[in-house]
């Protein structure tokens, strides 16, 4: 029976569809070794055998110690090492790895097959006595640690003891002859708690390793791992038992990471970094300069030709950009692991439709596969305006680490970055470097700045991913915790003070430099064609100006989904007559105000059916509560008494008139069409003359008037009836007709669930979440942010329900009132204009609830276009 599974050398007795049999990790790294690519030789104990040894009675099956043989001999060759030979060891790693991921059942024994001798041998041929015992006293304390479970603290004493005895701090302070002294210590350790020596038996060793990996398939901790997560069904964990290379055999030995093309402009060309003669870590660690991936061409030239033949074959196969550690030992060429690779916006759209061109994959896996929303939203962030930085104070250069503009409040700590971002202010992080203990204050920044690190450096490599302007390793500059400030010698900037960082150009400038917005690309627009191909669901947008709908046409809109009219209301002197309108008190003085308003209004449509010739426009009719149109403070009060020429006392008994103790659920939305069906009556000449006008000027006009924040059929009924009577009273007027709809927003939970109710009178329904989810869950819009943070950190929500739809509570509002309406009107169009609308899990959800469109800002149409697409396909 084959119990072991051998990869290496350009083959593998299995594959990626052996996860069974091999576990995850030993199918991948077949595959990888299938695939040509030269990972370090090694071998797999399959799942099966783990069984087998508990139903017999944790012993080995008969030829297993054989076929171990057979694969350590393999390696052997391969490395031209030997398993315990001093001359040129062969050391191996050994790792779990079950069908299912189960992070933390056993950890990994590194160095396996290290004795004394063997440490010797290693310090002779690396030339490095030091990392020799290090190696070795790192194998005693794992081994003790993962195979027989003596506590590491053990060891960690006793490494702290020695750096006392001998007056040191830092591990690398301690000498070589230091480390041999250790190694002792940590075998009498191991002798003191287990009652044995340490096994010097490279064999004995393994045959241990493998048992402890066996064992810890029934540990408590991984019983308890699969019970939580509900994995059922395995019957034990394979076992990776691989070579270990070194890169620090020398001066045709290297470690180094790269990027199969640049993660920032997505230029096809290998980005990375190595060192001669070092270990994978000691690229990351900072110690060394690592030099430029370029420079190894001219070391050494053929490795370089492996390199660039390997990502070839490593785009092909993963069908994505990688990003890839490889090791160097002697000359010979090792991947030890490659992923899909982070990258920003401007460099997933390059990448996408260069790997089309080049026949990788096809326009459809590029969409879904190859660009997020989240990159495609950098895309859209603006950039700084080239005509105002002119006299802009530089105060250092750093590492470009990701691109994009971005200005805000300087802050130190991750902490306080947090702390102002909830204040509602944009923040800047600068720190000297970040650790993972610093992601919620990077998440929380507009960008980021460190003063070092490069640009693999864990401050560069997250922003990236989030897409976050990025600038490191910016040593013009000094930071100064204790004091809450930065400097460049010159200036001094402190908490709180604006600065602006450019991650394209790795500027740090004084002061808040203004933006301008993005400027796209071509590879952008054919991209978002081939968007368009696969998606079937519209895009609309919410806006209430002439330019904005023009720039969401431009970015891909399909029509406006919601024009809030209030919006036009405050402009200019058009308060005025609003306010003269709610201060008076009889309808014949409010229709003379409104008269004088229907101009305004009529332009403003004029403007929007003419931006959106041939696309549908929606306008919803007033919302809110009048009483926010009038001044609040004393002096406006008496201002507005002068400018009308009314008493003082009138308009403090209008406004205390027109308070309310709860104006979100007060006298708004279609109860104030109600109340005054004289407004709904200007609304709608305005919005019917302007499209007559529209059309007479040759533009093709899709009106649609929407009735906001109704909860039951006769609200709409009531306001269907004013607005069809006047429409005929426009049409008689203007000797014409033109086609329009009359629908309802579905914001009211009561409207959701009387949906058959109110479907026979709608042409289209309009879901406003905003006001759904504050209904629904009874959270105020505009105060959530008082307790919000509390139930995130709790995770008695998981996200804002005002960003992400809640599908579970609101969504079954949305997806009954859908059901019911369709049901009562087949066809019956569905759309959303909720916040919600720009939000690609709300959009995806959506799309399953078949709705006919999804309506957000401008500038989320195009991440809006994506999110259908990718749900669509
Ligand atoms: C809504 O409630 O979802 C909506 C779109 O309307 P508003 O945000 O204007 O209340
Ligand atoms: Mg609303």
């Amino acid at each position: 029976k084959k119990y072991v599974y051998q990869f290496g050398a350009g083959k593998a007795d299995g594959d990626r569809t052996m996860r069974e049999l091999l576990g995850g990790k030993g199918a991948n790294l077949a595959e990888m070794s299938r695939t040509g690519l030269p990972v370090p030789p090694g071998m797999t104990i399959t799942t099966e055998t783990c069984d087998q040894y508990y139903k017999n009675n944790q012993k080995w099956p008969e030829g297993l110690k054989e076929q171990i043989r057979e694969g350590i001999r393999f390696q052997e060759e391969q490395l031209g090492a030997g398993f315990g030979d001093p001359e040129n060891p062969l050391l191996l790693s050994v790792r779990s790895g079950a069908a299912a991921s189960m992070p933390g059942m056993m950890d990994t024994v590194l160095n396996l097959g290290m004795n004394d001798m063997v440490a010797e041998g290693l310090a002779e041929r690396t030339g490095n006595e030091w990392f020799a015992f290090d190696s070795y006293r790192r194998f005693i304390d794992m081994f003790s640690d993962v195979v027989m479970g003596i506590p590491h603290e053990s060891f960690e004493s006793a490494m702290q003891k020695l750096k006392d005895q001998r007056g040191v701090k830092e591990d690398n302070e301690l000498t070589a002859k230091d480390l041999r002294d250790l190694v002792d210590r940590f075998k009498a350790i191991y002798r003191r708690e287990t009652g044995f020596m340490f096994p010097n038996d490279p064999m004995e060793q393994l045959e241990f390793s493998i048992n402890a990996v066996f064992g810890s398939w029934n540990s408590e901790r991984a019983k308890k791992y699969r019970k939580i997560n509900k994995i059922t069904g395995l019957i034990g964990t394979a076992v990776n038992i691989q070579a270990m290379v070194f890169g620090n055999m020398g001066e045709t030995s290297g470690s180094g990471v790269l990027f199969t093309r640049d993660p920032n402009t997505g230029e096809n060309k290998l980005y990375g970094e190595y060192l001669t003669n070092a270990q994978g870590e000691d690229v990351v660690a900072g110690t060394r300069t690592p030099e430029p991936i370029k420079n190894l061409k001219k070391a050494l030239p053929k490795v370089y030709d492996q390199l660039e033949e390997m990502t070839r074959k490593l785009e092909k196969a993963y069908q994505n950009m990688q990003d890839i550690e490889f090791t160097i030992q002697e000359e010979k060429l090792f991947i030890l692991q490659t992923r899909n690779g982070k990258r920003t916006g401007p460099a997933a759209i390059k990448i996408a439709v260069d790997f089309v061109k080049e026949g990788i994959v096809n326009k459809q896996e590029a969409v879904k596969n190859l660009v997020t929303t989240a990159q495609l939203d950098q895309l859209l962030h603006p950039q700084f305006d080239d005509k105002a930085i002119k006299d802009k104070k530089v105060i250092g250069v750093g590492l470009p680490a990701s691109p994009g503009a971005a200005v805000g409040k300087v802050y130190f700590t991750s902490h306080d970055a947090e702390d102002a971002k909830i204040t509602g202010e944009n923040v800047i992080l600068a720190r000297v470097e970040t650790s993972p203990d610093d992601v919620g204050g990077m998440h929380a920044s507009e960008g980021i700045i460190t003063s070092r690190g490069g640009m693999t450096s864990h401050a560069a490599v997250v922003a990236r991913g989030w897409g976050k302007p990025c600038v490191v390793g910016c040593d013009d500059i000094v930071i100064n915790y204790k004091n809450k400030s930065l400097t460049d010698g010159n200036h001094t900037v402190y908490e709180g003070d604006w600065l602006s960082i450019n991650g394209t150009t790795g500027e740090v400038v004084l002061g808040q430099l203004p933006l301008k917005p993005p400027k796209l690309s071509n590879d952008f627009k054919k991209f978002m064609k081939w968007v368009d191909e696969f998606r079937d669901m519209k895009v609309r947008t919410n806006a209430d100006r002439a330019e904005d709908a023009t720039k969401a046409k431009e970015f891909g809109a399909e029509g406006i989904g919601l024009c809030r009219t209030e919006h036009m209301f405050f402009e200019g002197e058009r308060i005025v007559e609003v306010r003269r309108m709610i201060m008076s008190d009889n309808e014949k003085e409010r229709r003379e105000s409104l008269a004088r308003l229907l101009p305004y209004q009529k332009e403003d449509f004029l403007g929007l059916f003419k931006a959106l010739d041939g696309d549908p426009v929606t306008i919803r009719l007033l919302d809110p509560p009048l009483h926010e149109f009038l001044p609040h403070t004393e002096d406006e009060k008496k201002d507005l008494a002068k400018q009308f020429g009314i008493s003082y006392r009138k308009v403090k008994d209008r406004v205390a008139a027109l308070d309310e103790a709860n104006p979100m659920l007060g006298h708004r939305g279609c109860r104030l069409g109600i109340t005054f069906p004289e407004i709904t009556e200007m609304q709608t000449r305005a919005i019917l003359e302007a499209a007559i006008e529209a059309k007479e000027q040759g533009a093709v006009v899709l009106p649609e008037i929407m009735v906001p924040l109704i909860g039951s059929g006769d609200e709409l009924i009531d306001q269907k009836n004013v607005i069809k009577e006047t429409a005929e009273k426009v049409f008689k007027d203007k000797g014409t007709r033109i086609d329009y709809l009359i629908g309802t927003m579905i914001e009211v939970p009561r409207a959701a669930l009387v949906a058959d109710e109110i479907a026979p009178h709608a042409d289209f329904f309009s879901f406003g979440t905003n006001d759904l989810t504050q209904m629904t869950f009874g959270f105020s819009r505009d105060d959530i942010g008082k307790f919000l943070p509390d139930y995130l950190e709790r995770k008695i929500v998981l996200h804002d329900p005002f960003q992400t739809l809640d599908q579970k509570g609101v969504g079954k509002l949305v997806a009954e009132a859908a059901d019911l309406g369709r049901a009562t009107k087949p066809g019956l169009k569905l759309g959303i204009c909720g916040e919600h609308g720009g939000d690609p899990e709300s959009i995806a959800f959506c799309y399953k609830q078949g709705l006919d469109y999804v309506s957000c800002s401008p500038f989320r149409v195009p991440i809006a276009r994506l999110a259908a697409a990718q749900e669509a396909i």
